[in-house]
């Protein structure tokens, strides 16, 4: 499942148990081992994508735009 944290940002947590503490190694669920679902990860990667440009147009409106990829980062 998703959920907002008081900052507002989104949180993917478990859907079996609620916990938001996952294994990245193995995408499973620390306290209960139940896989965190391709369905949920990408649904969450959006939320996380559309809630940084909520804020970045709202944080800076004039450097919102992405910058394009530099190889020195
Ligand atoms: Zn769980």
């Amino acid at each position: 499942m998703i959920f907002r944290n008081p900052s507002g940002a989104p949180e993917l947590a478990c859907d079996a148990c609620g916990c938001r503490w996952f294994d990245r190694m193995t995408d499973r669920c620390y306290e209960c081992g139940e896989p965190v679902s391709a369905e949920a990860r990408s649904a969450f990667a959006q939320a996380l994508s559309e809630w940084q440009r909520e804020i970045g147009v709202a944080l800076q409106p004039d450097t919102a735009v992405a910058e394009p990829d530099r190889p020195d980062g």
